[in-house]
This record gives C-alpha cells, structure tokens and sequence, in this order.
C-alpha cells in the first residue's frame, strides 16, 4: 500500500502528521544510494501498511530514525505522538544499539535480547521492515558493511521473521542476503536455473486445466490456483542436500490452490489422488499437524503425466495469509476485526505463542482462557521469558546477559576480573550511577576503571552474581593484609614426610596434645617415592600456637618438611 493514499485519505490523520514531522526532520539527510534519507522512512511505513499494522505501528515506522539520526529527542516525539508511539521508537533505538559479532553462541543471545528488549512486538515488525528496506538497498554500501549486514540478516533476522511464522519476509531476506554471502554460488544459479524454472513451468501450465476440471466437476471452486517457485536461498540449501543435482529437486515450482474451507482442502488433496497416484511419504499435512512457526498447509507430491513429479499445496486464503505473514498476520486481523475471531484462531494464537516460548526456552506459565487480546497475551508472555534475566550492554554493542538486580560491578566481572577489580564509576546510558545502581534490560554500561585500584569489601553485599562474588573474595584475599581486616581463622599445615604405618595417627596425636582440632585433612602418596604429602586445616591461625605445633609436629624423624599459611 502506498503512503500517499493513507495521506489523501485522512489528510490530518496521526499517519500524515507524522510523515511532515519525519520529513521536515530529515531534511537535508541522504542515504548512501543518494536518495534522501527520507525514503527510507516511508519505505519502511509502507510496509508495515502492506502487513496491515496498525496506526501507531505506521506513524512509529515513518518516525524511527528520527531520535537516533536528528536532534529531535524521544520526549518530543511522546509530547507529539503519545506514550505508544514513544515507546516503540524507544525500543527500536535499544535494538539499534546491538551489534552482532558472528558467533553462533551470540547469534542465539541476540535472538533472546531482541524479543526481551521489545517489550511490544511491533519493535520486532518495525525492526523487520527496517531490516527489509536496508537490504533492498544494501548495493550501496562497501562490501565489507554488506557482507557482516547480510550475514546479520541470514543469522538473526531471518530467523525471527521466520520464528513469528513470517515466511514471505524471511524468505525474502534470506534471498537478497544469498548473493551477498556466496557470490559464486549465486552466479552459477542464476545461469543454470532459469532453464530449469521455465521447463517446470511450461509442464504445470499444461497440467493445471486438468485439475481445474476435477475441481469443478466436485464442485469445488478454488479462489486461486497458481504457482509458487522456490526461493533461491531455500533451492540453495536443498541443492546441498541433493548433490547439487537440480533434476532432484521436484519442487523447484509447486501448484498452489486455494479453496474456501478446510474441508475443501482435504476434498481436494482426495480428487487430485484420484487423478495421480501420490508418491509414498510425501504427503504432508501440515494443517492437523502445523509447523512451529504455525504454517498450514496439505502437501503431497504425485506422479504426473510422463511420469514427473508434482508439488500440490493446498490450503484457505486465510492460511495462506498467515503463513505468508505469520503473527503480523493476526496483528492485522485483531487490528481491524475481521470477522468475529474465530475459535480455530484463538487455538492457533496460543499454539504460535508456545512454540515461540519452546523456542526461546522458557517454561510456559500456567495458561489461562484464550480470550485475552493478543497484544496484552504476548505481553504478558515476554513479561514471563525474561523475569530473572537482563540483557545489558556494552560500548561496543556486546550483550551481557546478568542476573535481575545486578549492578554495574557485575557488570564489570563479566567482561574481565581486571576490569571488575580497578572499577571505580559507571556510566548507564551516559550518566554516571552509584556502583551499586541496579541495571535494567537495554541499559548501555561503560565501567570507569583506574589503575592500582583494588575492590571494596562493600561489594560483596550488593553484587548479583557469583562470579563478581569469587573475584572480589580472592582479589581481596591475595592483598589480604592490605585491604582485608578480617583476620584469617584457619591455618593449613602443609607436611612433606617418609611414609611408615602409624605415621598419620602419630601427627593427629600431636595435634590434638596441642588443643588444636583439625577441621580437614587431605592426603597424597607420591607415587615409588615412599613420602607422602599431607594438608591439614586447623581451626586456629594464632600464629604463636601454630609454631609451637610445628617445632613438635618436627620432632617426629620421618617429617622432611613443613610449610604453614593462614587462611
Ligand atoms: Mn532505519
């Protein structure tokens, strides 16, 4: 759908006000194709219109880079638009700030941040049509931004588009991203599968009035039966799977009909049967059993004329949909209140909403009726996901994942124990914070260190994690003297002696003469030597008594060597 009609249809709508205030704020910007900047931001508009978003999805589109890229702060846009619209920009502003590195391990965590960091889904939908728009046009940039965003793309974005069910946006990422990621790849299907395409095309067209007629004589009449070709990137994947051999590849186009009820579907999967013999193991019924991601859909695969495999894949309008548009999908449909939401619907809705928890990996809470509204459902949901973690930030983009309440200082251990122990200050979102300030999710940390520096024993009340917990116990304990006031209670006695039966007995004897009681006890033979080495805990580390226990533990002939420390 095009901005301009939503303009000319309600010219002082919150849509047309928006895209003066986004026009007039990007003002002299261009992007680097050279079209002003501001084509971006209706192109990114315009789609969340053909995905049938609501209004404040739109205007927050047309808005998004107005905070990051212009001098207009996040306080104008709520005093102009409204809390909604703020808090979506707000999110979308957090998203931009994380970089992706390229490791599977972080391409998995950035996955969880971005659902934990958009408290609304629609951060997701906008972050994807901006997503969308920046790979239509990533040509423009050096090759080296074009391979680590296309490769973004492939490994994070995609992924969630396709994770929320929304397969045309996936799909279609993935395919302007393939050419990026594997040029040579690229070039050699772009030559070879042209012929193959048209050749499969040419054979559907001349089956395709065949199943018409089968159709119509059950009468049954289809709103749509066309063809769907396989995206490149999928063909690419496939290819690899079948020794790069495109005759194996016998969905290469598939027919697609569309019907009006479910019992159509499976009526029609029965005529076509009818009519070819259907290839054992394929056929798929994706609408009893759906996808993860939701999809529903029959397929089967049957032996046509001349003996060449066919794709049919039948499904309803309203499947199709959603599967071409997932959770966006049902957006939409909440949205404008397309018809009364159906029961079918309701149990898809939390059927997608478990599998996107599987996914992330959290316990579902116990479930309630289906009749919540979707945004407060989903919300609530997310609420759920990351009730005891937080994803910080650091300068350079990295995600740190910590615990709920952890502070700047946990903060610092994790990203080394030198930059925990000489931490002094903290900077969370550029002001500086008391080190025991507690971190929220989206928060951008940057730990002001200084050298020499040593950790307080305060810390330890106040830090979240076990790690800083460790660091900070043994850094204080290597300066022990220094820093440390509390005085060691223990001393371990480190005795090197000839071993003999009896030997032991004899030492816990002189020990316990000396009114000492050893709290631990850990013995080592040396292997052939004949010594055997033994590490004693006792509970006194009065150093007086500890000696006099040493000059006695000597007297015994077999003991070489003793060594003592307070602990
Ligand atoms: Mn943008």
């Amino acid at each position: 759908m095009l901005i301009r009609e939503a303009l000319k249809e309600k010219p002082d709508g919150m849509i047309a006000r928006a895209y003066r205030f986004a026009e007039c704020a990007h003002r002299g910007q261009r992007r680097k194709t050279g079209d002003p900047y501001f084509t971006h931001a209706v192109a990114v508009a315009e789609t969340l219109m053909d995905w049938r978003l609501d209004e404040t999805s739109v205007v927050a589109g047309l808005l998004h880079d107005v905070v990051e890229d212009t001098g207009i702060t996040l306080e104008n846009i709520r005093s102009v638009f409204g809390d909604e619209t703020a808090t979506l920009i707000d999110g979308m502003t957090k998203l931009g700030r994380l970089k992706y590195r390229g490791a599977a391990a972080t391409a998995e965590n950035l996955r969880k941040l971005i659902f934990a960091l958009s408290e609304d889904l629609r951060v997701i939908f906008i972050k994807l049509a901006d997503r969308r728009h920046n790979m239509q046009t990533l040509h423009a940039l050096p090759r080296e931004t074009q391979k680590r965003i296309a490769q973004e793309t492939e490994e994070i974005y995609a992924p969630i588009a396709y994770r929320l069910g929304m397969q045309n946006v996936s799909g279609e990422l993935r395919d302007i991203a393939f050419p990026y990621l594997f040029p040579l790849e690229h070039r050699w299907l772009m030559r070879v599968l042209p012929d193959y395409r048209a050749a499969r095309l040419r054979y559907l067209r001349e089956v395709k009035p065949l199943i018409e007629s089968d159709l119509r004589e059950q009468r049954i009449a289809p709103s749509a039966i066309d063809f769907r070709t396989k995206r490149v990137s999928s063909l690419y994947q496939k290819l690899k799977q079948n020794d790069m051999d495109m005759g194996k590849i016998y969905d290469l186009v598939a027919i697609r009909i569309i019907v009006n009820s479910i019992e159509e579907c499976y009526a029609a999967l029965g005529i076509i049967h009818k009519r070819w013999p259907p290839l054992p193991g394929r056929i798929k019924d994706f609408i009893a059993m759906p996808k993860p991601n939701g999809y529903r859909s029959l397929h089967t695969t049957v032996i046509g004329p001349e003996g060449m495999y066919i794709e049919v894949q039948i499904r309803t309008q309203e499947m199709h949909e959603e599967n071409e548009n997932g959770i966006a999908a049902h957006w939409a449909y909440k949205q404008f209140g397309a018809g009364a939401s159906s029961a079918s619907r309701i149990t898809k809705e939390i059927q997608l909403v478990q599998e996107l928890r599987r996914w992330l990996d959290v316990h579902p809470a116990a479930s309630g009726s289906g009749e919540r509204d979707l945004k407060e459902f989903l919300r609530a949901m997310k609420v759920d996901f990351f009730k005891d973690r937080i994803f910080t930030i650091s300068p350079h983009g990295d995600v740190i994942d910590l615990p709920q309440g952890a502070t700047p200082v946990d903060f610092a251990y994790h990203i080394h124990s030198d930059v925990g122990n000489t931490c002094v200050g903290a900077r969370v979102n550029d002001s500086i914070v008391p080190l025991n300030h507690r971190l929220e999710s989206g928060d951008v940390v940057k730990i002001i260190t200084q050298k020499q520096k040593l950790p307080s024993e305060d810390w330890v009340r106040f830090v979240k994690t076990s790690l800083a917990r460790h660091h900070i116990k043994s850094a204080l304990r290597k300066k022990g003297g220094i820093v440390s006031k509390r005085k060691p209670l223990q001393a371990e006695l480190r005795v090197i002696a000839r071993d003999r039966v009896g030997l032991f007995r004899d030492i816990t004897a002189i020990i316990a003469r000396s009114h000492i009681n050893i709290v631990q006890v850990h013995t080592a033979n040396q292997p052939k030597s004949g010594f055997v080495s033994i590490k004693i805990l006792c509970d006194t580390a009065d150093p007086s008594k500890v000696e006099r226990l040493i000059l006695k533990l000597k007297r015994l002939p077999e003991i070489k060597e003793i060594r003592s420390q307070a602990v």
